[in-house]
């Protein structure tokens, strides 16, 4: 049993309980994914602010029956506002707290994708429109930071710098040449054009150009490792 009694993280989703609690989820630097029962708040306006996906919140708990963290009080730090107001921006803000959230670990430190995600929430703050290439650059960051990034400039097959025509396979471990395997027929510029965003801080990629890439490109590969898809990608698909 470790972590203290006060933590700080990002609110990146909640679920309901019975009649009147939820369990929280949170995403802290520190222990990574944390969940929280959370008694008796549901028509609490007190309460409201934190379930708000994307809030900051500091929050103070006890361990309960099994050891479940149990959540005491909390306080708002921050939260979303431009990209409250944008449909959008919406659809963005819950597809990058789940994503970061769903490729953190349970109970260990996840201090880089809990960077990327307050880097996320900060672009969608600004006021420069959100370019074509952001989430896509997102997932590269969310899947390096997990140590899942698949491979986008060598072979996956056979090591050596890719060559035209290309493919790209999840079980093969990402794009390979069209001789070593089969998959989906890729790009081989629009592959070196995210490794360009991949390698380029958040806030400095949002005016890269539309990568020629399936859209769903690293995002079907991140459906893929996880096993299941996320909930949030069918706003943004909705959304075009
Ligand atoms: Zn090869």
């Amino acid at each position: 049993m470790t972590g203290s009694a006060e933590l700080d993280a990002i609110v990146v989703g909640w679920v309901d309980v019975g009649e009147s609690d939820r369990i929280l989820r949170l995403l802290s630097a520190e222990e990574g994914r944390v969940a929280l029962s959370a008694r008796r708040v549901r028509g609490s306006s007190r309460m409201a602010g934190l379930f708000e996906l994307g809030a900051a919140v500091r929050v103070q708990r006890a361990r309960g029956r099994g050891g479940h963290w149990v959540l005491r009080s909390a306080e708002r730090l921050g939260g979303p506002r431009r990209a409250r107001e944008d449909l959008e921006r919406i659809a963005l803000l819950g597809y990058g707290c789940e994503l970061c959230a769903a490729l953190a670990p349970e109970a260990a430190a996840a201090e880089k994708l809990h960077g990327l995600l307050l880097a996320w929430l900060d672009l969608l703050e600004a006021p420069a429109a959100i370019g074509p290439t952001a989430r896509p650059a997102l997932e590269a960051k969310a899947l390096t930071f997990a140590g899942l990034m698949p491979a986008i400039t060598r072979c996956a097959a056979c090591g050596e710098a890719l060559e035209e025509p290309v493919v790209f396979d999840p079980e093969a471990g990402g794009a390979l040449h069209a001789r070593c395997g089969g998959g989906a027929p890729v790009r081989l510029g629009g592959l070196r054009a995210l490794e360009v965003a991949r390698r380029t801080p958040l806030a400095e990629g949002a005016g890269l150009p539309p990568l020629d890439l399936p859209r769903w490109l690293l995002g079907g590969f991140v459906t893929w490792q996880l096993g299941r898809p996320l909930q949030s990608r069918a706003l943004l698909e909705a959304l075009g």
